[in-house]
């Protein structure tokens, strides 16, 4: 198979100071899908790099370490009162309750919606509005079992192009508009995302071989928010589409997206990384001027948020509808693995 090449559409990047049309922020959740959202059962792993440490007897190690010379006999000792319970969730502390709980980071969850936005936005006609970063050069589809094969498959109509690089605007004022949005090199981001606090999520251990580590259970919800500036209504309908939001006979509608380790071969049985994105709600600034009746100093949440949300997403299709391609990630995995 080979590649077709196809042009970027670039144009200048906006001023990063403006904030018209619309400024303002939603309320996010990021949900683990459990048998009643998405008909399927997951687990999520967001990893800090750390392994979680379990004292077997906290009395026992004192009394060890009081013996003072750190004889290889006693450091082995005290090795065995250690036990390595895997490599643990990340946690930070929450600022409205002072727990230490499980978080999702902003960048985690931009770096999400930033691919799955640019993967979403496939070629039409030769051309490409989005660049892929970053850009991995193929000379055709990985053959199966190569590295990021199942990724390709996935997203087969979107990679499955020669593209002319990425945008860097240390190099050029010209950028595409996922770069507009998201930034590049170069350039800051448009929208900001805060971290995601996991309040009351409950966390297992889940083991493969060597691997081992602690992953949030179906059902968990990690909360947090997003904020934009000067994006147009369209914008923040692509930004929905990067969540997996699409319209379905003029409703709105979600498909779950994979997110975080082990998405695609799962962990000891388990299914891993499916998560839905549910916005709550979104308010405007009262500085901007909005645009299609979505109006400055607003809160819409309830039915007043479905129909920004539709509308949102409506102006996405009318400007972008050649290109969109909402793919069902986790049916398209499932199916990848099925014809292995
Ligand atoms: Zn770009």
């Amino acid at each position: 198979m080979s590649l077709q090449q196809v042009k970027v559409r670039r144009s200048p990047y906006r001023d990063r100071r403006e904030f018209q049309p619309i400024e303002g922020y939603m309320s996010v959740e990021l949900e683990v899908c459990g048998p009643s959202t998405c008909g399927v059962e997951s687990y999520l792993f967001v990893g800090s790099g750390e392994e979680k440490i379990l004292i077997r007897d906290r009395g026992e190690l004192k009394r060890q370490l009081a013996a003072r010379e750190l004889s290889d006999g006693l450091i082995q000792s005290i090795a065995k009162e250690l036990v390595s319970e895997g490599e643990s969730f990340q946690r930070a502390r929450d600022p409205e309750t002072q727990m230490v709980v499980p978080v999702i980071f902003g960048s985690s969850v931009k770096g999400n919606i930033k691919s799955r936005l640019q993967l979403t936005l496939r070629p039409s006609q030769g051309t490409a509005v989005t660049c892929i970063f970053p850009y991995r050069p193929l000379k055709g589809a990985p053959p199966v079992g190569t590295h990021g094969w199942r990724h390709f498959r996935i997203w087969q109509n979107s990679l499955a192009y020669t593209r002319e690089g990425v945008c860097n605007a240390t190099n050029s004022p010209e950028v595409c508009v996922v770069c507009d949005l998201l930034g590049a090199p170069g350039l800051s981001s448009l929208v900001s995302f805060g971290t995601f606090y996991g309040r009351g999520v409950s966390t297992t251990e889940l083991s493969e071989g060597a691997v081992r580590l602690v992953a949030a259970t179906p059902g968990s919800r990690f909360t947090g928010s997003i904020s934009f500036r000067g994006l147009k209504l369209s914008e923040v309908g692509l930004l929905l589409i990067g969540m997996g939001y699409t319209l379905k006979g003029g409703k709105i509608d979600k498909m779950p997206v994979l997110f975080g380790s082990h998405k695609y071969r799962g962990l000891g049985g388990k299914v891993m990384g499916r998560v839905v994105y549910n916005v709550r709600d979104i308010s405007t600034s009262s500085r901007c001027r909005g645009e299609y009746d979505v109006n400055p100093g607003r809160k819409y949440d309830g039915g007043g948020l479905d129909d920004v949300l539709t509308k949102a997403l409506n102006r996405a299709y009318e400007e972008y509808g050649q290109y969109i391609e909402q793919i069902d990630e986790s049916r398209a995995a499932e199916e990848v693995m099925r014809h292995v």
